[in-house]
């Protein structure tokens, strides 16, 4: 379903990703692993359109995902209806007044009757267990609210394929230990999750692969999520423990 051929990506004169090959298919839940600066984040971004590639291919269902192809704004609706992203940093991603025009966003901008957004936005909050933070406003929650609220307004979406940047960071045990069982959920309705992380402590479980970036921002490893995450010389080695 998502493909990568070779690609790389450089930010002016960084190199983000070296000459990344990788396939993810449907269902799959992935774990993304490296130490700082490694690629991660970047990776994230161009699963979703956010930076293309200097080199080699993004393919999406054998399509060839491109700046060119995602100016076109129906193009670009059905992409991103079918992979959400929730940032590293909640709040880069909250923009609205309250947490119900907040989730709402999407749903209207897809084109939604009034009811089809109520019942999407409910079952939502329903889902993230914020149905009292309806009325609130993004900016002044908590750190595992406004998560929780980010992940609501992607979810709102009903997207395939979910992708995470650190959600484990910056938040209570509590907010971790839901988050894991929501990304578990997830997984078990038949969504993709691809979810960088270097939080290790809460994520037991969600994970069928691991792919392992070194600091020169190639993929060093692809494979069993217990596996790799049992190999503690090999995390050792390369600054992930
Ligand atoms: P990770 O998420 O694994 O920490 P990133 O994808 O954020 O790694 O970063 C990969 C490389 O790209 C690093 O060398 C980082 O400094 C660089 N980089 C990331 N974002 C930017 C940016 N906006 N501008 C310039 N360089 C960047
Ligand atoms: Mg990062």
């Amino acid at each position: 379903m998502i493909e990568l051929k070779n690609v790389s990506f450089k930010y002016k004169n960084t190199l983000a990703l070296d000459d990344i090959s990788l396939n993810i298919k449907d269902g799959e839940s992935v774990a993304l692993i490296g130490e700082n600066g490694s690629g991660k984040s970047t990776l994230l971004k161009l699963i979703n359109g956010i930076v293309s590639p200097v080199s080699g291919e993004y393919i999406v269902d054998n399509e060839v995902i491109t700046e060119k192809r995602l100016s076109d704004s129906k193009f670009s609706k059905k992409f991103h209806k079918k992979i959400g992203f929730v940032f590293q940093n909640s709040v880069t991603q909250l923009f609205c007044a309250t947490v119900f025009e907040e989730i709402a966003f999407g749903p209207i901008q897809l084109g939604m009757s009034e009811e089809e957004v109520e019942e999407r936005v409910n079952d939502c909050l329903e889902m993230l267990n914020i149905d009292k933070l309806r009325d609130r406003e993004p900016y002044n929650l908590s750190g595992g609210e406004k998560k929780k609220v980010a992940i609501a307004s992607v979810l709102a979406l009903n997207p395939e394929v979910i992708a995470f940047d650190e959600p484990f960071n910056e938040i209570d045990p509590k907010s971790k230990r839901f988050l894991r069982d929501l990304i578990l959920k997830l997984n078990e309705n038949g969504k993709t999750i691809i979810c960088a992380t270097h939080d290790f402590e809460y994520i037991e479980g969600i994970f069928n692969r691991a792919i392992v970036f070194s600091s020169e921002n190639k993929i060093i490893r692809d494979g069993n999520y217990e596996e790799v995450i049992s190999d503690r010389d090999f995390l050792r080695e390369n600054n992930i423990i």
